[in-house]
């Protein structure tokens, strides 16, 4: 049975990108693969979260994980900390990463862009982290969003580098969606590409009806289609990826229709957006707060999914200490 493994960062709570590019896809595949998916406490921390809210970070992703419907019977369920394996192997990864490629990464420029007080080692290193995560577990699926793309190529390109150095024993792991589509990357209501926690632009699986209908009646477009058929501005083409994502064929249709004649009225088209994100966000949401507030089952589920990650992922260091040439006395 092939390995899947993907991670979410405890930076905030989830929202419709992270629900659409990842965990959808972990609800279609963890019946029929063997799936990790972790909560990447260590990669929060390149952004410094308060002590104070780390473990409730923790906690409200591991609950919105469970609503959503990952079956922690199915899938393991870990966080990223209760696996210290991963801490070595990444520390041997880093004598095998080079910091001209790590510089190079996209997600590093961005980062650092966005927060040029704190541009840590942490955050050059990222990707070598990432790859470890995948690697420990011999991954060979990858469910992501599109903005990792690119991390993952670097994840293939640290398991190639480790099997020319050591011998074969990483498969290549490679991006993966469910339905063989390609990945998708769900766009933020104002007007920017992505939707994204630290973007603070998220319609969360926690909003409440009425913050849902605020944000989406916010979101930006422009003045309007004048001419048939017109090519559209970033920000009204993300509503209509929203719309996509989240309503019935039909509905996008019509917008279309109405876009293309020129008969649009936004006002209507966003009431519409809204109502259909409110129809699959509500009833997560009423999960989430009751996963939440059940401490035992949270306790368990974490356990449980600690014990089962340890133990393939100790599997894999004890074979590449072996490989590097370490040996006990
Ligand atoms: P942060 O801003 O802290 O980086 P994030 O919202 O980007 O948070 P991550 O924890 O980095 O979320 O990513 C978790 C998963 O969600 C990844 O698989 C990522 O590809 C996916 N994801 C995040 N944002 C989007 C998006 N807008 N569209 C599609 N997938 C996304
Ligand atoms: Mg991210």
């Amino acid at each position: 049975m092939e390995t899947v493994v993907s991670g979410i960062r405890p930076t905030g709570n989830l929202h419709l990108g992270n629900y659409f590019g990842a965990v959808r896809n972990f609800l279609k595949m963890q019946a029929d693969y063997n799936c990790y998916f972790f909560i990447a406490d260590w990669h929060s921390l390149t952004t410094h979260p308060k002590p104070g809210d780390l473990h409730n970070n923790v906690r409200q992703v591991l609950a919105e994980y469970l609503a959503c419907g990952i079956d922690p019977e199915k899938a393991t369920i870990f966080i990223q900390s209760d696996v210290k394996e991963i801490a070595e192997f990444y520390l041997l990864m880093n004598m095998n990463a080079y910091l001209g490629e790590l510089y190079r990464t996209t997600s590093f420029k961005d980062k650092a862009r966005q927060q040029p007080e704190n541009v840590n080692a942490g955050l050059l290193t990222y990707p070598v982290l990432m790859a470890t995560d995948i690697i420990i577990h011999k991954a060979n699926k990858v469910p992501v969003g599109k903005d990792q793309e690119q991390n993952l190529e670097m994840a293939r390109k640290f398991a190639r580098r480790f099997n020319n150095m050591y011998g074969d024993i990483f498969p290549e792991p490679k991006p993966f969606t469910f339905d063989g589509a390609d990945l998708i990357k769900v766009p933020g209501l104002d007007g920017s590409g992505k939707m994204g926690k630290s973007e603070g632009n998220g319609v969360f699986l926690v909003d409440e009806d009425k913050v849902i209908r605020k944000k989406v009646m916010r979101a930006v477009t422009d003045s309007g289609p004048t001419e048939e058929n017109q090519e559209k501005a970033e920000a009204v083409q993300n509503l209509f990826t929203l719309m996509k994502i989240v309503s019935q064929p039909d509905v996008l249709a019509h917008y279309e229709t109405v876009y293309n004649n020129c008969s649009i009225r936004y006002g209507d088209m966003k009431k519409q957006l809204a109502e259909d994100i409110i129809g699959f966000v509500a009833p997560v949401r009423e999960r989430i707060l009751d996963i939440y507030n059940n401490e035992a089952y949270l306790h368990q589920v974490a356990s449980m999914g600690a014990e089962k990650a340890r133990e393939s992922a100790s599997k894999t260091l004890k074979e590449v200490q072996s490989l590097i040439g370490f040996r006990s006395f």
